[in-house]
């Protein structure tokens, strides 16, 4: 075994460190929760991994996570006999931040440098392990590998480098010890060293955590007699704090909104409470239990390219996978939560779940849950709607792409702006219900803005005839609307597309269809002429009744590429 080595920190995790130290976030006590969850993950993972690996050399006898408190050193350590780590996944996993949505917020925050915004931003992230920073002025972190012999130290104060050193005789799993900053003894609520403190922490963060977290039973403060007694002193019997209880699997009523948050905010890494909890409890051939979040914003990777999907795979309790796709289409990414199946293999892999037909099944109800409950929330709370909408509508939408089966009910909860009101985006329910007699098609245009789309040539027929027309700004909508042919019986209409009939069918006399064809004929040489001089830039110069101030206007065909979607595909490479 070789000495020490030192490393420094990649950019984004000395930035991150700098914020954690100088504590941009008011609530400290959250570093605890983010210990323990990474605890109970290295739990999980070495569960799974020596039911399904005989020969792993690993200890789980008695898997569980301890708290210890040194009130003299003021030291805190959080400990667990789980997986643990290898010496280059210290190196990978704690020196560096992988995950892409934290480095490029850490990239605008380097650019923007707005402390005030950071301090508010910064919870939207797994920045986990580094929130030990945030109370104590240097970390310790001991590990060993299941199934290895050589273990690691790595300590740091986490100002710009870390150390790492072989060491010989650790326990299995991996224990984080922090010493704690001095400025934590003056303020009561802030002291870390308290197991009081300790304890009420653990209770209103990880209760939910299936494994025990065990600490030494409060004491009260040494008095003078302790002391002299202090030569025979022995390791008090540790006791669980936490209650252990599976909150998916509780009976719904029994169950806190609190806790459900909590649990939340356990396996999103988000540290803000969700928009909506989603219970599913499914019994008969197959049996399931689900806890599905939707979060109250938008993570930053909903559109990167390596973004994650899908929620937690349980097998009977036992953790299987993360972000296990074949539960949740892509649309709904940012749904969060746990699917607990009785009937499956602890063997099953990605691959074969996507072949699962009790997968497929739980899916398609998932999302129709899902979909309904949105339905719910629309109907119910304006104001909480319009939240959803603007996290996650744009993600939502390409749901109309792909799910055939689902279109009625992902249409159902769309809103869209419309020319109906300047502010208030408005449901295709909604359009429909203002549909003027003899309107027979929903109208609507796309385009790069709504300044843009209102100022069109194209809108003028239409806002001379009353007619309400729907504002499609996002690239997405260019997508589904050509996918989508129909709502509730009407069809979807651009209106800068191919010939729009503004006249119903019986309000167009003959007299009318004669002056057309007069004037057809009036203008043909001027037509042919500018189709002609033309001829590189149009297809065909023609009479409009469209247009009312306007003197000319550019019309695709109905099946032509729009500007807008040209752009999409430009961007894409094609
Ligand atoms: P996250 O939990 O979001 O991945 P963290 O910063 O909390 O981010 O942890 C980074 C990584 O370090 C984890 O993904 C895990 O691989 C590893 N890690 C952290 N704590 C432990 C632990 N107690 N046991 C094993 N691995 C751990
Ligand atoms: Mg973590």
């Amino acid at each position: 075994t070789t000495g020490v080595e030192t490393f420094e920190f990649q950019v984004e995790a000395r930035q991150l460190l700098q914020l954690m130290i100088h504590s941009i976030y008011s609530n400290k006590d959250v570093f605890l929760r983010e210990l323990i969850s990474n605890a109970s993950d290295a739990l999980d993972r070495l569960r799974l991994e020596s039911l399904r690996d005989e020969s792993l050399q690993a200890d789980t006898s008695d898997l569980h996570i301890a708290i210890e408190i040194d009130q003299e050193s003021r030291t805190l350590t959080v400990r667990d006999n789980g997986i643990g780590m290898s010496h280059d996944g210290v190196v990978e996993l704690i020196g560096t931040i992988a995950n892409s949505g934290t480095a490029k917020f850490l990239k605008e925050l380097r650019e923007s440098k707005d402390a005030a915004a950071s301090a508010d931003l910064i919870g939207q992230f797994g920045v986990g392990f580094y929130s030990s920073f945030m109370v104590a002025d240097e970390v310790t972190l001991v590990t060993r590998h299941a199934g290895e012999s050589q273990g690691t130290r790595w300590v740091s104060s986490g100002a710009g480098t870390y150390t790492i050193e072989p060491v010989d005789d650790a326990p299995q799993g991996t224990s984080v010890t922090m010493r704690l900053k001095p400025e934590d003894t003056e303020d009561h609520l802030y002291d870390y060293a308290s197991p009081w403190k300790i304890r009420e922490i653990v209770k209103q963060h990880s209760d939910f955590i299936t494994w025990p977290i065990r600490m030494a039973p409060a004491q009260p403060p040494a008095t003078a007699e302790d002391e002299a007694e202090e030569g025979e002193e022995k390791a008090p019997e540790l006791e669980t704090v936490n209650s252990m209880k599976a909150l998916w699997a509780r009976p719904k009523g029994e169950v806190t909104d609190e806790e459900y948050h909590e649990f939340y905010k356990h396996i999103s890494h988000d540290w803000a409470d969700p928009l909506e909890t989603i219970r599913m409890q499914a019994e008969g051939t197959f049996e399931y239990q689900s806890l599905l979040f939707i979060p109250a914003r938008a993570p930053q990777d909903l559109y990167m390219q390596d973004r994650k999907r899908g929620v937690q795979l349980y097998v009977k309790r036992v953790f299987i996978m993360d972000d296990c796709e074949a539960l949740m289409p892509e649309y709904l990414r940012f749904i969060k939560g746990v699917v607990d199946a009785a009937d499956l293999s602890l063997n099953v892999s990605r691959e074969t779940l996507q072949q699962d037909r009790q997968i497929q099944l739980m899916r398609r109800r998932l999302v129709k849950k899902v979909l309904s409950t949105v339905k719910d929330i629309m109907s119910s709370d304006a104001e909480r709607y319009a939240t959803f909408w603007k996290e996650f509508g744009r993600v939502l939408k390409e749901g109309l792409l792909g799910d055939l089966e689902n279109r009625e009910a992902i249409l159902e909860v769309c809103s869209f702006a419309s020319t109906h009101d300047a502010e208030q985006p408005t449901t295709l329910r909604g359009y429909v219900e203002r549909m003027k007699d003899g309107q027979e098609h929903i109208y609507y245009m796309t385009g790069e803005s709504r300044s843009i789309v209102e100022s069109s040539p194209h809108m003028e027929a239409f806002r001379d005839k009353g007619f309400e027309v729907l504002l499609l700004t996002d690239p997405i909508d260019e997508l589904w609307v050509d996918a989508v042919p129909e709502f509730d019986g009407k069809q979807l209409r651009s209106i800068a597309k191919g010939q729009v009939d503004l006249d119903s069918q019986d309000e167009k006399d003959e007299e009318a269809e004669a002056e057309r064809e007069q004037r057809q004929k009036d203008f043909a040489e001027l037509l042919s002429w500018m189709t002609t001089t033309l001829s590189e830039q149009v297809k065909e110069v023609r009479l409009s009744s469209r247009l009312t101030t306007s003197p000319a206007c550019i019309v695709g065909d109905t099946f032509d590429v729009t500007p807008a979607l040209e752009n999409i595909y430009r961007s894409m490479g094609q």
